[in-house]
């Protein structure tokens, strides 16, 4: 890995439930419970869960957009938590957040152009008469034609309000972006070029991101190392191609092996956890999981097992050493095919050049700044 631009540790996120009439906290909901990662620049760094998991509590977390009950970010080697209004003014232009819902997070009354000029002129990162030659590199370098700049958000398509949304993104020049499901709402099409497109961006400018998604496709597509969640904590963590071929915690199994296969008759042996997520309100003792792992033994009940590196894969289970190997809970034949073809779908979206934006960086990339 690449020397860390972001640093998390031990973050620790409650929120407040309940109060009693003299307005005590009388039940937390423990969104995140002791998370600790970094990421490089230019790297990216997958967080996975189902809902609840505490991924989207973590990308607002480090960008401070909620304070965090525990913990420390360093961005840097700056304590982001510690920044005064003015540094974390700085800091804010250098790490930045994609929504899920583009359209939810562009201003309806704003053209494109007001929209990429608010940030030029608030950061003061172009003088007046350069920012129209500017907001049209902006919107080239995102596939979209300098034209639309005229435009409003509703009269774009959902891929389109997305480029945008990464347009105004990438206007501060920042080092990181928390990308929050981006691509959960689009078509799978137009999934794979927003996809493309971010691939592209950030080997031209070296970006950073952090991508919380749910979809071990997209993940496979784009991470390079993988974060997985369960009610708050990191259960494993791994460089994509070594937990996606040997997945450790019966966890990331279980999500492994949930991926629909296209053959929908073949037998299958299927990890499958029982019950529901537990409440966050009330999490398990011991190992959150103990209540729907079929490995569960007594010391699960009990322990919190730590997050153990076993070089860059890292693992909290007291069993993993002795766990069945995963090919045998999730055969790789009957494994990879539903995998490998989301993906594959994925990666044919790099061929559509100009659809992705892959020509349109190409060509503008010469006059970024
Ligand atoms: Fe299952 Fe125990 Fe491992 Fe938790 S620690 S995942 S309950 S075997």
């Amino acid at each position: 890995m690449k020397k860390p631009l972001l640093v998390a540790q031990d973050l620790v996120k409650h929120f407040v439930a309940r109060r009693s009439l003299l307005g005590r906290p009388t039940a937390l909901v423990r969104a995140v419970d002791g998370v600790s990662f970094s990421v490089g620049a230019g790297e990216t760094l997958a967080l996975v869960g189902e809902s609840g998991s505490g991924k989207s509590t973590v990308g607002r977390l480090v960008l401070r957009l909620i304070d965090a009950t525990a913990g420390r970010v360093m961005f840097n080697n700056r304590d982001v938590f510690a920044l005064n209004a003015s540094a974390l003014r700085a800091f804010r232009r250098h790490a930045q957040l994609v929504f899920q819902d583009p359209y939810a997070s562009l201003n309806p009354r704003m053209t494109v152009n007001q929209m990429l000029n608010e940030p030029l002129a608030l950061h003061s990162l172009a003088a007046p008469r350069e920012r129209r030659a500017r907001i049209d590199t902006l919107l080239r370098i995102v596939g979209l034609e300098p034209r639309f700049a005229r435009r409003y958000p509703h009269e774009f398509s959902g891929g389109q309000r997305q480029r945008l949304a990464i347009a105004r993104a990438l206007a501060v020049e920042p080092k990181l972006i928390v990308c929050d499901e981006p691509v959960s709402a689009l078509d799978v099409s137009i999934r794979a070029q927003v996809l493309n497109l971010l691939r592209d961006l950030q080997r031209r400018l070296d970006l950073a991101y952090i991508f919380i998604s749910h979809d071990l496709a997209v993940v496979k597509h784009i991470a390079d190392r993988v974060a997985v969640m369960y009610l708050g904590r990191i259960v494993e963590s791994a460089p994509a191609d070594a937990l996606f071929a040997e997945p450790r915690h019966p966890y990331t199994r279980a999500l492994l092996s949930a991926i629909p296969v296209p053959r929908p008759r073949a037998r299958r042996e299927r990890l499958i956890l029982q019950g529901d997520v537990p409440s966050a309100l009330k999490p398990p003792s011991g190992c959150h999981l103990h209540q729907r792992c079929p490995y569960a033994i007594e010391i699960c009940r009990v322990g919190r097992p730590p997050l153990i590196e076993d070089g860059p894969h890292a693992t909290a289970c007291h069993l993993w050493r002795e766990l069945p190997p995963a090919a045998m809970v999730i055969p790789e034949d009957e494994r990879s095919p539903a995998l490998n073809k989301l993906v594959a779908m994925y990666a044919e979206g790099l061929d559509v050049r100009g659809e992705s934006g892959v020509a349109t960086v190409a060509a503008a990339s010469d006059t970024l700044p």
